[in-house]
Parts: structure tokens; C-alpha cells; sequence
């Protein structure tokens, strides 16, 4: 017998299919979809077993398969097919697909018995006469206490941590037992129970479970309760019998809506987030693998669980960027559920208060069937006011309104709490010298960079690069560094200072440690502080009973991004963020800071009305032919030598001019935001389709270019 074994081979785009033998040993064991170890020239490399045959050549001599990485792990039959659908469709290798698929564990380069963990227990030795050891020992007090704990039965190591079980366990008298176990994983307690759901819920889910449709948008206001929704639709899932998938966007966002999944569904919920170490994930994949699991919660790769028989996929705050994987492979969560749910004959939800411009548009027309929850559980909608800071500045307010001023002591003097966003992370966000107008610059990035007090450095978020921190310019040698501009760090000291209460910080620094955003989350709630500054990480899912007040200190910064979907990430900012507060008794209020007050963005917010949005921010899209009337396709041309990166995108460029009919508008080679990224300059090149037969074509040409000229790297995002 052979495996047809497709291999991880270096270079690009290249999928190919050997056969090897298969030992003796593995002949019972392994199975199509395996990850396996073989050899490939003088190497040993990885692949999946595509296919298991007789058909031999005998005139070949196979080589044989070296191991299978872990034999409980395969991909099933649903998701090899995937596999091939994502090549097809994002343009990209095979393997990389089936990669993307497996936990990170189980690359070959790590061994795999590392990630199953013991726990240890002790016992006594029941072939030594115990009351022996103890008339000998009786003075020994220690040994004895240990000794009559374990007359009572095997113990957990760990409780015992008298350093005599050393002793005991050294001279025979107590055993030392292994036993493999799961990690566990924390969770803050959720306290929401038994909730009835209203008449809006109720009628939602029961349009959803007796439709034949198989696509849903749930839109549902902030605090519209559409978790309960999910809720009823999973457990109506697990009663047929069948498996359900619920991506959530962030780790920001799981812990609460997480530790509700868990509080009804229990042990039948494995959950994935990026903050579990590769081990626990390996734990949860494993339980899916068993079939211990009928419920899996997680963020965007969790779209890949193993489950049989999925009844339901649900994808919350289906809007979020982060379901759009940006590196190799390029898919998009949401297409995924999509070819999921039909292979299954299942039902996809995704669920929004701010659905993408697509998305709603797809509702509107009927490709998804559009489901809208209108009120909020509280009934209580926040009162929106928007402060024009150019006013402000002439008062000398540049980071607080009077009008934020206001309303903060005054939530503060009523012991309620305030959330303010400010979408910097960092101390200053701008270094310059007074003396000679030096600003610091990333070496490697064109780009500034930013101060960061906790850390006394200066540093590029883009990549890494970091100085520590002075105020004397390199360039002029005087002692005249100010940094200017508002950060997170500056913003929570001001605040203390200003207020003379306690703030807690949320942003990419306060929370790279493990757990830090639970551990954030239940110090916040626990209502030791009365402040929260946070980047747009605290925009979503947060719920807090004692949050009456929302600021929003710079909402132009996303304004600003050169994206034609800055304005509609905008809204969903705002509106997001504003619906912190009103959820529970309390009343909200919303202050939001601006220096554009009559951009219609602000004005929609302000209405609360996401139709009036939609409806103008899609005129804008047609009119200048964007997404969701055509789709868009970036080619990004980088190399370490500017020259070679601007030759390369016009060499391209002029190409799919000649290939590509008026149908499809090319524009650039352009440089954008940032010419210079991690050393290596950036051109794109941006097609505007609305059919992509003659495009693809084109691009698997380009790729095979790219193969060619090896000093520079082409990335194409579908
Ligand atoms: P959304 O995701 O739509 O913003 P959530 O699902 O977070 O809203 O629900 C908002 C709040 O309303 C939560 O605290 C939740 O416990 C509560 N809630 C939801 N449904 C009900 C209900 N039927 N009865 C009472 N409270 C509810
Ligand atoms: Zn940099």
C-alpha cells in the first residue's frame, strides 16, 4: 500500500503530490487527511495524506513514510474538500490551507508529547506495611500528617507541600503517579441566568429556525440581546443533534460572551482565543477530535473545528476586519462558514449592530435573509452630543471638552463610571526637537515613532524597533526633544491628575500578558476604578451596569485613515462605543470630540440611524466604484531597494493593462500611507472587477513571475 502524500516544499505556489510506501507499523493507523513526516531529497518535510492506494509502479522504489505527527489528529473529508476550494479561490498552495486548518501544535517541528500535560498525585506504597514505618518513624510528625492524608486515598501533589513527601516519596514509602490531563482554562462568572427572552427575541429566533433560507444577518441594536438569540438557536442545534460553530471577532470580546456560553452549555463548549498557549489549544482541538465537544466558541480560525454535523454557524459582530486572515492563506471566516453551511446542509447567522456595507446590502436584497432586533433590552437609548473641538482648542481644552469635563465629574460624583476611547496607544504619539525640527523616525519603517513612559523608550508599532527614551536630539545635540501629541498613557495620567481618581488603562500594552483583559475586565466591574481609557479594543462587547458615561476623546483619527472604508469603520466606532452605556438601569450619556462636526458620519451617529448611513455612504461607493458594487483585488509590490519595488509594480501594472479589458479599472502603482514598512518599500496596485475570469488568469501569471525575480515579493489580497 501507498500514501499520495502533498508536501510542504519551499517554493511558492507549488503543490505537489508523492507517493510513498507505508510501513508495516502504520498500516492499521493511518488514515486519508494525516499529517505525516516524509522524505523529500535529503530532507525530512511535512504533508497530508490526500489518498491511500494499491496502485504501485514496479518500476518505482518508494520511500517510506517516517512517522504521522499525532495519530489522533486528521482532517476529515469536508475539510480536505475546503482545502481545495481555498486553493482555488484565494490563489494560494494547498498545503498552506491544510496548515492553516491544524493548531499550531502540531508542526512537526515541535514535539508532540510535549503538549499533553500531566498532573501528579501520590499514594501510599501498598507493598510496605505502613503501621510498620509509622511505630519506627513516630517521631517523624511531618511524615506521619502526610502519611494519614493518604490513608484516605490518593491526593493531588501539589496540595501537599510539606518538603517530607520529598522524603516519602525518595524512600518508597509513597508513590508518585502521572496522569495525563486537560489545561484549564479560566473564566470570569457570568451573571446572567435563566433569561426569558422578549417578544422581539422570541419571534427572531423562531423566523431563523422555520425559514428554509440557510443565510442570516440578525441586526440588532447595541444591547438588543442578541447573544440570547444565539443562545436559543444553539441549544435548539444541540437538541437535534447536531454541532454548532460561534466565531467571535477578539479576545477584548470573549470573555463575557464566552463565560455565558459556558454557563449554559458547559462542558460540551471548547473554546479557542488567541490568549490560550498552544497547549490548551491542542487540549481543545483534541476534545473536538473525540467528539467531546458539540459546541466550539472562538476566534477566526475556530471556523476550522473538526465538528461532524453542523447544524449552525453563528458569526458575531460579522463586520470585524479580524475575520479576514491577512497573511497566506487570505480567506475570510465568513466565505468559509458559507461553503461550511452548505456542505452541511446547516444555517450561517451573522450578527451585527454595524454589519459592513456588504453585508447590509446582501440583506436588503434578499441573498441574506435580514432579521432586525430594533430595541434595546433596557429600552434606553444613549443621548449622543457632539463637541466641536476647534472651539474647544481656542478655550486651551485640546484633550477634555468643558462639556467632557462636565459630565465627568459628574458621573464621578454620583460613584457611576466613564469609558473613554482614544485610538493611541503610547504616552506621545510624536517626537521633535524644538531646536532643529529633528522627528524621530523608525530606522526601519517610515514612520514615527512613539513615547512610551511605562517603558522609557521610543518605539514603532509597526515593527518593534525600539531607543530608550531622551531629550537630547541626536541631530543638534541640544536638550530640546518634546513630545507632542495624545496617547493612551498620557491621557490615564492626566486623567489622575485632573480628576484625582483611579483610571485603568486598556490597550496592546496593558493586555499583551495572559489573561490581562479578564483580569482588566473583572477589576473594572469590580468597581475599583472609576475611569476606563482604552483603544478600540474596549469599543465592543463590554458590558458594565455601572458605566452611565462614554467619551470619545479623538474620533476624527479613524476619519483620517486614506481607506475607503474609513468612514464606515468610523460609525461602527462610534455607534459601537456608544453603546457601552444605556444597556442596563442607568441612563447614558455619549460625549463625542470632534474637528469635522458636519461630517455626515457624525451626523448619523448622532441620529442613531444606520439606514440614513448606509444609504449615503452607498451612494459615495457607487459613484466611485467601490465594494459593494464592485469587488477590489490589491496587489502589494515590496522590496528592500525602492527602485526594484517601483520597476516590479509597473512591470505588473503594464501587464494586467494588456490582459485585463475595460471591465476591470487598474489603478497605481501607488505608494500609500507607509512608503517604507520593516525596511522593505511598498507599491500597490488596486483592480476593481466585477467578474474575475480574465483576473485570475492574470494573477496565477503574476505569481509565476514572482517566482522568477527573486528580490521582490508579490502579495495578492482577494
Ligand atoms: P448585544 O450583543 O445585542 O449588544 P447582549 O446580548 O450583550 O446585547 O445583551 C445586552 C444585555 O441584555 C445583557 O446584559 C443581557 O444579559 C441582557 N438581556 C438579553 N436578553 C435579555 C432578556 N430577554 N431579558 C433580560 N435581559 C436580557
Ligand atoms: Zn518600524
Amino acid at each position: 500500500m501507498v500514501a499520495s502524500v502533498i508536501i510542504e516544499y519551499s517554493v511558492k505556489s507549488l503543490n505537489k503530490v508523492f507517493d510513498y510506501k507505508i510501513p508495516n507499523e502504520l498500516y492499521n493507523i493511518i488514515k486519508v487527511g494525516h499529517k505525516v513526516i516524509v522524505p523529500f531529497a535529503s530532507k525530512e518535510v511535512e504533508g497530508f495524506v490526500l489518498k491511500i492506494h494499491n496502485e504501485m509502479d514496479n518500476n518505482i522504489e518508494y520511500r517510506d513514510i517516517i512517522r504521522i505527527v499525532d495519530s489522533d489528529f486528521y482532517l476529515n473529508s469536508e475539510l480536505l474538500e475546503l482545502g481545495k476550494y481555498m486553493s482555488n479561490t484565494l490563489l494560494c498552495n494547498l498545503i498552506s490551507c491544510y496548515q492553516v486548518m491544524l493548531p499550531k501544535a502540531l508542526k512537526a517541528s515541535i514535539k508532540t508529547n510535549i503538549n499533553k500535560k500531566y498532573i501528579s498525585k501520590v499514594s501510599l506504597n501498598k507493598e510496605i506495611d505502613i503501621e510498620e514505618y509509622i511505630i519506627k518513624h513516630k517521631n517523624a510528625h511531618k511524615e506521619i500528617e502526610i502519611i494519614n492524608i493518604l490513608k484516605n486515598g490518593e491526593v493531588l501533589k501539589n496540595s501537599i507541600t510539606s518538603s517530607s513527601l520529598r522524603t516519602l516519596i525518595n524512600k518508597g514509602i509513597v508513590v508518585e503517579n502521572k496522569y495525563e490531563t486537560n489545561r484549564e482554562v479560566e473564566y470570569i462568572e457570568s451573571k446572567d441566568k435563566d433569561i426569558k427572552l422578549t417578544e422581539e427575541q422570541d419571534s427572531s429566533v423562531k423566523e431563523i429556525l422555520n425559514s428554509s433560507d440557510s443565510k442570516f444577518l440578525l441586526y440588532g441594536v447595541t444591547g438588543s440581546g442578541k447573544t440570547e438569540v444565539y443562545i436559543e438557536l444553539i441549544r435548539n442545534t444541540l437538541k437535534n443533534n447536531k454541532t454548532a460553530i460561534v466565531l467571535v471577532p477578539e479576545i477584548s470580546l470573549t470573555p463575557q460572551i464566552v463565560s455565558r456560553f459556558k454557563s449554559v452549555f458547559g462542558d460540551s463548549v471548547a473554546v479557542f482565543h488567541s490568549s490560550l498557549s498552544e497547549g490548551e489549544k491542542y487540549d481543545e482541538y483534541r476534545k473536538i477530535m473525540k467528539g467531546e465537544v458539540s459546541l466550539v466558541v472562538g476566534a477566526r480560525s475556530a471556523i476550522f473545528s473538526p465538528l461532524k454535523n453542523i447544524g449552525l454557524i453563528i458569526i458575531d459582530e460579522c463586520q470585524s476586519a479580524t475575520y479576514k486572515q491577512e497573511n497566506t492563506p487570505k480567506y475570510n471566516a465568513i466565505d468559509i462558514a458559507y461553503k461550511r453551511v452548505e456542505y452541511n446542509n446547516a444555517k450561517v447567522v451573522l450578527g451585527s449592530a454595524t454589519p459592513s456595507l456588504e453585508e447590509y446590502a446582501r440583506g436588503k436584497k434578499g441573498v441574506l435573509h435580514l432579521i432586525k432586533l430594533n430595541n434595546r433590552i433596557s429600552g434606553k437609548f444613549p443621548n449622543i452630543e457632539i463637541v466641536d473641538m476647534e472651539k474647544e482648542s481656542k478655550k486651551h481644552n485640546y484633550i477634555i471638552s468643558s462639556k467632557l469635563d462636565i459630565e465627568i465629574n459628574q458621573a464621578l460624583s454620583r460613584r457611576e463610571q466613564v469609558i473613554l476611547l482614544l485610538n493611541r496607544r503610547g504616552y506621545s504619539t510624536f517626537l521633535s526637537c524644538t531646536n532643529c525640527g529633528y522627528v524621530y523616525k523608525c530606522p526601519n519603517c517610515d514612520i514615527s515613532l512613539i513615547y512610551h513612559k511605562s517603558s522609557n523608550s521610543y518605539s514603532c508599532h509597526y515593527c518593534g524597533y525600539r531607543v530608550n527614551s531622551s531629550t537630547i536630539c541626536p541631530s543638534c545635540h541640544e536638550e530640546a526633544i518634546r513630545d507632542l501629541g495624545l496617547g493612551t498613557e498620557k491621557l490615564e495620567s492626566f486623567l489622575e491628575k485632573e480628576y484625582n481618581t483611579r483610571v485603568l488603562r486598556m490597550d496592546a500594552d496593558t493586555t499583551s500578558t495572559k489573561n490581562a483583559h479578564q483580569k482588566l475586565i473583572k477589576e473594572f466591574s469590580s468597581g475599583n476604578y472609576n475611569i476606563l481609557v482604552g483603544t478600540q479594543m474596549i469599543s465592543k462587547g463590554l458590558n458594565f451596569e455601572n458605566v452611565s458615561l462614554v467619551g470619545i476623546i479623538n474620533s476624527d483619527a479613524s476619519l483620517a485613515i486614506p481607506d475607503f472604508r474609513s468612514a464606515e469603520r468610523t460609525y461602527e466606532l462610534l455607534s459601537q462605543t456608544a453603546g457601552r452605556v444605556g444597556r442596563f438601569n442607568l441612563p447614558g450619556k455619549v460625549i463625542i470630540q470632534t474637528y469635522n462636526p458636519n461630517n455626515y458620519v457624525y451626523k448619523c451617529v448622532l441620529e442613531n440611524n444606520f439606514d440614513h448611513f448606509f444609504n449615503y455612504e452607498m451612494n459615495i461607493r457607487k459613484k466611485l466604484c467601490y465594494p459593494p458594487y464592485y469587488y477590489i483585488c490589491n496587489i502589494l509590490v515590496t522590496s528592500l531597494d525602492f527602485n526594484t519595488a517601483s520597476d516590479g509594480a509597473n512591470k505588473i501594472k503594464k501587464y494586467l493593462d494588456n490582459i485585463l479589458n475595460d471591465e476591470y479599472v487598474v489603478l497605481g502603482p501607488s505608494v500609500g500611507a507607509i512608503v517604507k514598512l520593516k525596511n522593505k518599500y511598498r507599491f500597490n496596485i488596486m483592480i476593481k472587477y466585477k467578474k474575475n475570469d480574465l483576473l485570475y488568469k492574470a494573477l496565477n501569471e503574476i505569481n509565476n513571475i514572482n517566482i522568477k525575480n527573486v528580490n521582490i515579493d508579490i502579495s495578492i489580497n482577494i
